[in-house]
């Protein structure tokens, strides 16, 4: 499934404005129309073990609140077309 937006998967992981937003593929999967993203890395966190040469700090995949099965936080959310 494609973004309605900027036509890229939802299910990758897109960043905005210099990384400080990430998108959650499980948000925008559960969204979706449009990549739903988070202020990055605060909803996210890092670990070393995914860091790569393009994100050395390592970006967890899914937001917080997928991670921990809890109900995702729209209110911190922002569309793809929001940002
Ligand atoms: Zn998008
Ligand atoms: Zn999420």
């Amino acid at each position: 499934m494609k973004c309605k937006h900027c036509d890229k998967l939802l299910k990758l992981s897109q960043y905005k404005q210099n990384d400080t937003w990430k998108s959650c593929p499980n948000c925008s999967r559960a969204n979706g129309q449009m990549h739903v993203f988070y202020r990055y890395p605060d909803k996210f966190g890092t670990t070393a073990q995914r860091s790569s040469p393009s994100h050395p700090e390592g970006a967890q995949s899914y937001c917080t609140c997928c991670r921990s099965d809890k109900v995702a936080d729209l209110s911190q959310a922002k569309t793809c077309d929001q940002i």
